[in-house]
């Protein structure tokens, strides 16, 4: 347009201004912020020229407007004030030169004294108002994206600090547990020694005592077994199979035929999916949750056992329901912790592990367990397990294996 219009002061000064931007992106060592205040200053000569060689019909005073958006988006906020500054000054100069007759013929022709002081203060008045309420709307952003980091990466390190405390606990249940095992074997070995080297010696009291003791110790070899069960879910058990489900309640229900067949207890299994999971975990959370529905029923009651599977979302939903003594809603919580029971050994067999085991292996597989019932009214534990729990976490758990 300016070679068109013959305006040559316009196209100089467009030429100028590119140079400096070429020059200034090419530049080897200069600092960015030499860079943003140089390719300014060649943007407020454009736009000078511009309102100088055009008047209202080109973009010169959208420029320096623009310009001062630039500049407090660019740099500091003091800036902004810098750029009022700078177009205080610029309007004032068109505003002496058109007073005095010494604009270009553009603008005088345009304005009077009057109209352009009018045109001059609403564009300082908005570079002020931008110079003053850009920062505080991008500061109010900034602080928000800021705080949202931050939150975001405290979370992640919470997330690593608690997988690193549970590996540690693990490994601390795992070497306790394996260490405890040892002298309690001695206890019990030696007990038994002294009541089968001494049995003519010792009275009935002494038996009795050497009873207690080795059954003590006995149980005591059954409770750190189980922690060390417990211990080794997610850690030993970690070979993930494609599993058809059905099969692995076979296995479960042929390891407590025994028991079914005493009891004459009748299974209505459902059609299980096949899915990604660890088949040796799985086995031993099907079979806990049949035995638990086996052995809490009142006597002689025949057990009825119901399982169900429903496809969900991202998850199947799978149901054990027993028609046994049923469990108190103030303890549905409570039965999942470790060694929690609601029963006198003497009265039923068990040492509180089972359902602690099955948590841990349903969370395991991305899932959650729960429990419904109510007191004498039979029970049903619900958990779901993750469809695609071990695709996101395939390489997360090649590096466990390994460490295994
Ligand atoms: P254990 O059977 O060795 O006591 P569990 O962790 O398997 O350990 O169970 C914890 C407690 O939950 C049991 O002591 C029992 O009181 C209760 N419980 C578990 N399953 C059932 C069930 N199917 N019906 C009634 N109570 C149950």
């Amino acid at each position: 347009m300016a070679l068109k219009e013959s305006l040559w002061g316009l196209l100089f000064s467009d030429f100028i201004t590119i140079g400096i931007i070429i020059a200034t992106a090419f530049a080897p060592r200069l600092s960015v912020f030499t860079r943003k205040i140089l390719f300014n200053s060649a943007l407020y000569s454009t736009s000078v020229a511009l309102l100088y060689y055009l008047g209202s019909n080109g973009p010169g005073l959208l420029y320096l407007l623009a310009i001062t958006i630039f500049i407090l988006l660019s740099l500091d906020k003091r800036f902004g004030y810098v750029a009022v500054a700078l177009n205080t000054i610029i309007c004032i100069g068109f505003c002496i030169a058109i007073y005095y007759g010494f604009a270009s013929p553009v603008l005088l022709n345009e304005y009077q004294f009057d109209s352009w002081i009018g045109v001059s203060s609403n564009l300082i008045f908005l570079s002020a108002v931008s110079a003053l309420l850009i920062p505080r709307l991008f500061n109010g952003l900034q602080s928000a994206i800021d705080k949202q980091n931050h939150l975001g990466e405290e979370l992640e390190k919470s997330v690593t600090d608690l997988n690193a405390k549970n590996k540690e606990l693990e490994q601390f249940t795992y070497t306790i547990s394996h260490d405890l095992k040892e002298p309690l074997r001695m206890v019990h070995s030696f007990m038994k020694l002294l009541k089968n080297k001494y049995r003519k010696q010792l009275d009935e009291k002494a038996h009795e005592y050497i009873y207690y003791a080795m059954d003590g110790a006995q149980r005591m070899q059954a409770n750190i077994d189980d922690l060390l069960e417990y211990s080794r879910i997610g850690r030993k058990y970690t070979s993930v199979e494609h599993t058809d489900l059905n099969a692995l309640l076979d296995i479960a229900i042929q390891n407590l035929q025994a028991d079914i067949q005493e009891q004459q207890t009748n299974i209505t299994p459902a059609d299980l999916p096949t899915l990604n999971v660890v088949p040796v975990a799985l086995k031993i959370l099907f079979q806990n949750l049949l035995s638990n529905a086996l052995k809490y029923q009142q006597d002689d009651n025949q057990p009825n056992i119901e399982i169900s599977a429903e496809e969900e979302s991202t998850s199947w939903l799978f149901s054990f329901s027993d028609n046994g003594i049923g469990i108190d809603p103030e303890y549905h919580e409570q039965i999942f912790s470790i060694f929690k029971r609601l029963h006198p050994r003497e009265e039923i067999p068990g040492n509180g592990m089972g359902l602690a085991i099955c948590k841990k292996i349903v969370e395991q597989h991305g899932g959650k367990i729960w429990v419904e019932s109510k007191s004498q009214q039979g029970s049903t534990f619900y958990f779901t397990i993750s469809k695609h729990y071990f695709d996101k976490n395939d390489e997360k758990r090649g590096k466990n294996h390994l460490q295994d």
